[in-house]
C-alpha cells in the first residue's frame, strides 16, 4: 500500500486536517442512510412536454412506481428531493426549472427524460432559438433515459439505476 507523505513542518491546521482526513468515520450510517434514501425517491411533481405523460403512466396502477419507494410525488419543491426532467425546456422555463432545483432540499438528484431533455431532442436544429438544449446546461442531471418519449418501463429503468447510484454512495448535489 502507498504510504501518505508525512505533512510538511510548517503545515497549517487546515492543510493538516486536510490531509488526514475525517478524523470520525460514519461509513454505517452513511450507508444506512443511502440504503433509505435510495428507496424512498419523491419525485417533484412537474412536467414541460409529452414526455410527461409517460411519467404520469409510470405513475399509474399499471406500472405503478410506488413499488420502488418513488410513487409519492411532491406538489412541493421544498418536498420532492428527486426532479424528473420530463419534456422540452423551453428557453422561457429554463429560469423555473433552475428556481424549482434551488429550491428542492440537498440531498437532491436529477432525472433527464427523454431526447428533448437530454440534449434537445428533435427541436434541435442549427440556428434555433427557442429552447434549451439539455437540462445539464441548467441544472446537473445524474441519469439520462433516452427515447422519444421513453416508455414508462424506460422511466422506472432510470430511477432504479439513480437507486444503485446512492446506494454506491454518490455525492448528491447540494
Ligand atoms: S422527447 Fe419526444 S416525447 Fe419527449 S418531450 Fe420531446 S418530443 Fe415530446
Amino acid at each position: 500500500m502507498k504510504e501518505t507523505p508525512p505533512p510538511p513542518a510548517n503545515a497549517t491546521t487546515e492543510e493538516l486536517l486536510t490531509q488526514l482526513g475525517p478524523l470520525v468515520h460514519l461509513d454505517v450510517l452513511e450507508n444506512l442512510l443511502n440504503q433509505a434514501r435510495a428507496r424512498s425517491l419523491w419525485p417533484l411533481t412537474f412536467g414541460l412536454a409529452c414526455c410527461a405523460i409517460e411519467m404520469m403512466a409510470a405513475g399509474a396502477s399499471r406500472f405503478d412506481m410506488d413499488r420502488f419507494g418513488s410513487g409519492v410525488f411532491r406538489p412541493s419543491a421544498r418536498q420532492a428531493d428527486v426532479m424528473i426532467l420530463a419534456g422540452t425546456i423551453s428557453r422561457k422555463m429554463g429560469p423555473v426549472v433552475k428556481a424549482l432545483w434551488d429550491q428542492m432540499p440537498s440531498p437532491k438528484w436529477a432525472i433527464a427524460m427523454g431526447g428533448c431533455t437530454i440534449d434537445g431532442g428533435p427541436f434541435k436544429y442549427p440556428g434555433q432559438y427557442a429552447i434549451v438544449e439539455g437540462a445539464d446546461k441548467i441544472i446537473p442531471v445524474d441519469v439520462y433515459i433516452p427515447g422519444c418519449p421513453p416508455r414508462p418501463e424506460a422511466l422506472i429503468n432510470g430511477l432504479l439505476m439513480l437507486e444503485q447510484k446512492i446506494k454506491a454512495g454518490k455525492k448528491f448535489h447540494v
